[in-house]
């Protein structure tokens, strides 16, 4: 069954051998995860089954090659018949918010994949933790900076790998974007822009328009899809932002912003411009260059992408986007390769919200940044 020995595998991790970036969130799963690399496909339970898990994850988990849909953690007693008749999940797989701690004894579970609104990731993120099991979390990875710190240092306690939900660094036109800005392919980025956006229409009582669950509108749903745009469009973390809210809807965004625009400085002088908006429909990401420019357009959705630039066209085959992110974590955990989204990727990107909500009640004042050089994209194994 193993076709990794335990005793190669931490070697291999002791030794940088695999050809991976060990990444900080990666080096304490040794270990946690001992009884992961006896496997080869790893086990996921997913925790929330509304529409991402159900229509996307759930989907894409029947196609993966090193990861399967072992077991979900669900509020709602009649998805757990409906989760077992569909997927054939064996009811001992099964749990409630209530009996969830109970998988550290799960042996059929090595990752928890948190899909739940943003006010539950980080409780629930760090419970997956204390219970051993490495750690998926949707973006946005929590609500504040601290929440991302709690969750970081439960997994770095626990020594279980931490990953973000973003599934654009296992997609193809993403990685060649970034291939072209690392290697300087149409020369040095002078501006980028990007817009990730849709017109939210329907419940009024759904939780993301809900503070206390969302912890904001646009900007902490389709709002780190601009901000992580811009960073790998420019190929550098930001210096500064200075941000402003626009409402044309008040009486349906009564608590959540509903468009917001930001204007990044980044070293060397590349400026930014970000769109987010609950009430919009726009999904782009240019960059121009000193000897050319690409687009990707739309630029974050779930594919498939579609991508121009000065040098010809962009065209890669469509896959899901879940299938490949949920087997590049597995393969991270299995061999080594990198962690794509590590946790403080999404810590970053909670740092530069919290800077654009700053800016706009200071009045679109321009906040500096103090984040790290290395921007932390890595290329796929
Ligand atoms: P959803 O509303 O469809 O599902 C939310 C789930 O949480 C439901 O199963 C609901 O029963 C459960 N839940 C538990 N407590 C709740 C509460 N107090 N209020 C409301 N629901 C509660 O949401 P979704 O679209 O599946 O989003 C879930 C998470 O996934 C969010 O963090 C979102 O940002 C993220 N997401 C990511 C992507 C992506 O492309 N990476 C896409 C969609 C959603």
């Amino acid at each position: 069954m193993t076709g990794i020995s335990r005793r190669v595998f931490g070697k291999t991790l002791a030794g940088g051998a695999v050809g991976g970036i060990l990444t900080t969130a990666f080096a304490p799963a040794i270990s946690a995860s001992d009884k992961n690399i006896q496997k080869k496909k790893l086990g996921i339970a997913l925790v929330g089954l509304g529409s991402y898990s159900t229509y996307q994850l759930a989907p894409a988990l029947q196609e993966t090659a090193h990861c399967y849909l072992a077991g979900v953690v669900t509020g709602t007693p009649s998805k757990e018949a409906q989760w077992q008749k569909k997927y054939g999940i064996d009811p001992t797989h099964i749990y409630s918010y209530d009996t969830f701690d109970r998988i550290s004894e799960d042996d059929a579970i090595d990752i928890v994949y948190i899909v739940l609104p943003n006010s539950m990731h980080a409780e629930f993120s760090i419970r997956a933790a204390r219970a051993g099991k490495h750690v998926i979390c949707e973006k946005p990875m929590a609500m504040t900076v601290g929440e991302c710190d709690a969750i970081i240092g439960a997994c770095k306690a626990a020594g279980v790998a931490l990953g973000v939900g973003y599934r654009l660094h296992s997609e193809p036109y993403t990685q060649e974007v970034q291939r072209m800005v690392r290697e300087n392919s149409i020369g040095d980025i002078h501006f980028v822009s990007s817009d990730a956006a849709y017109i939210s229409g329907g419940n009024p009582d759904q939780w993301r328009l809900d503070k206390a669950l969302s912890g904001g509108g646009a900007l902490m749903n389709m709002g780190v899809y601009s901000i992580q745009s811009c960073i790998y469009g420019c190929g550098k973390n930001p210096v500064s932002v200075s941000a402003q809210e626009f409402s044309t809807r008040p009486e349906y965004f009564k608590q959540t912003d509903e468009t917001i625009t930001a204007q990044f400085e980044f070293p060397g002088g590349t400026v930014a411009h970000m769109m987010t908006s609950h009430n919009a429909n726009a999904n782009r990401l240019y960059a121009s260059g000193s000897r050319g420019w690409f687009e990707l357009n739309p630029a974050n959705n779930y594919g498939p992408l579609n991508g121009q630039s000065s040098e010809g066209p962009l065209s890669f085959p469509h896959e899901s986007q879940q299938k490949l992110q949920m087997d590049d974590f597995a393969k991270h955990i299995l061999f080594g390769s990198p962690n794509l989204a590590p946790g403080e990727m999404g810590r970053r990107d909670m740092v530069i919200v919290e800077a654009i909500y700053r800016s706009i009640r200071e009045g679109g004042r321009r906040i500096a940044l103090d984040l790290p050089q290395d921007y932390g994209f890595a290329v796929r194994s």
